[in-house]
């Protein structure tokens, strides 16, 4: 039987390892071990055959302690409470992490996304916001792309919570399409910022480069992004993969033919083939020779049973919670280098915040400015974790944790928050 793995039990056994290094009383974080809101909402939506289904969805606001609530929202068919929780409270922290003015917060709506149309999922995204709307707002709670939504839902969304107050209202969500208030670079962006936090990792490790191995799961927004940087950069990807398996090639694949291929809505890597490469399983693909592991998409992909398998030298996660706290000390007790999601990922989130600041402004920065700041932010994200890891001789993620923990407990004492 395949074993649970709660997410949200995941974050909370971290953050307690991180409040025991900071020295904290139980009464100094115990807050930040709830959620401050949780709603659920039923979305009822007619169906292009005129049935009505209703839907559930969620949206959790883990802290507001620094700012607005900030998080993505996902349409997936396995989304549930304790999933969206922990997606909200990674938030809090990695927005503490990457230093923007935010906490956390995450929506979800339980549907397979590829079943339905494009008229019932804009009925159904606008079923969702009607929804949420007393919650969420540009000082409130700002969502933004996750698996399973894109830019277009983005702008669905940025229309009904602009309708439902009767004004235009841009910094209501991120990842939006340009015309409608996007930031050039976000759709970029967390790939942007993974391959920032690969490149800054190999260069401590002592590791070239140009034809360093890489292996990829998930071909989806952030995986493809990653994709395509890490090839431009030399980098030898020699395996992807999506829901449907993966594709391993020992002298790397061609990504931008496989990109072109997953550029048309719908087509997966099951209809792609390639001279030398040869299809794989996504277990395959987790315990392929290589330097860089990259998982890129969904949580609970190395855990227990399978981390012992791993043969990389260094996992960057792009995605959020693909590795088990069982699965993290059998990777450390290995060796295997780990840089934690609230970190390496946080590219998506930086450049969401830049997005709200334009919209907020009402003026709007060139990609190169865009560009710049992201790899700012990266690069002295990944240098303070790096360094209080080794000054404390914890892993990235506990020292990311004990970065983002002190600042978010910080803030709710200077808010006299208790
Ligand atoms: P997406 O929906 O665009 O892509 C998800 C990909 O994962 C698809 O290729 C899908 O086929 C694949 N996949 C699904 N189940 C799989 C399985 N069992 N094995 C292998 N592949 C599987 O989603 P995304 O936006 O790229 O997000 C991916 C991850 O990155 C998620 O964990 C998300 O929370 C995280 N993330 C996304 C962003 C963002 O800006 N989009 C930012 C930060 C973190």
């Amino acid at each position: 039987m395949e074993k649970k793995y709660n997410p949200y039990e995941n974050f909370l056994s971290i953050m307690e390892r991180a409040a025991g290094i900071l020295g904290y009383e139980k009464n100094d974080y115990i807050a930040v071990c709830y959620p401050e809101r949780e709603m659920k909402v039923a979305c009822p939506v007619k169906m292009d055959n005129g049935e009505v289904r209703v839907f559930e969805g969620f949206r959790v606001q883990h802290s507001t302690a620094r700012g607005p609530a900030k998080g993505g929202i996902r349409y997936h068919h396995n989304v549930n409470m304790d999933e969206v929780k922990a997606l909200a409270a990674w938030m809090s922290f990695k927005c503490a992490i990457v230093d923007v003015p935010y906490g956390g917060g995450k929506g979800g709506i339980v549907v397979d996304p590829s079943k339905l149309s494009d008229g019932e999922l804009e009925r159904l995204t606008r079923s969702f916001i009607t929804g949420i709307a007393p919650i969420i707002g540009p000082l409130k709670d700002v969502p933004a792309p996750d698996v399973g939504t894109n830019a277009q839902v983005m702008g669905w969304i940025v229309d009904q919570y602009s309708t439902l107050k009767g004004e235009t209202q841009l910094g209501v969500v991120t990842g939006k399409p340009i015309p409608v208030g996007g930031s050039q670079g976000r759709n970029a962006a967390t790939g942007r910022g993974v391959m920032f936090a690969t490149m800054a990792v190999l260069e401590k490790m002592g590791i070239p480069v140009e034809g360093t191995t890489v292996v990829i799961q998930g071909m989806g927004n952030v995986g493809t992004q990653t994709a395509r940087l890490l090839a431009e950069h030399k980098m030898k990807i020699i395996a992807v993969s999506d829901v449907t398996g993966g594709l391993y090639n020992p002298d790397g694949l061609n990504i931008p033919a496989i990109l072109e291929h997953l550029s048309v809505r719908g087509r997966l890597l099951d209809t792609y083939s390639e001279e030398g490469a040869q299809r794989i399983t996504n277990a395959q693909l987790l315990a392929t020779e290589t330097t860089v592991l990259i998982p890129a998409a969904l949580e609970n992909q190395i855990t227990g049973d399978n981390a012992a398998d791993v043969k990389a030298k260094v996992i960057v996660e792009g995605a959020n919670g693909p590795t088990t706290v069982e699965a993290d000390e059998i990777l450390a007790k290995r060796g295997i280098l780990v840089v934690p999601d609230v970190l390496s990922n946080a590219g998506g989130v930086a450049v969401s915040y830049f997005e709200w600041v334009q919209n907020l402004q009402n003026y709007y920065w060139t990609e190169e400015d865009v560009n710049a700041k992201l790899k700012d932010k990266m690069l002295s994200a990944f240098e303070a974790v790096w360094s209080i890891s080794h000054e404390k001789n914890v892993t990235l993620r506990t020292g990311a944790y004990l970065i983002a923990l002190k600042k978010i407990v910080e803030a709710r004492k200077l808010r006299g928050m208790n």
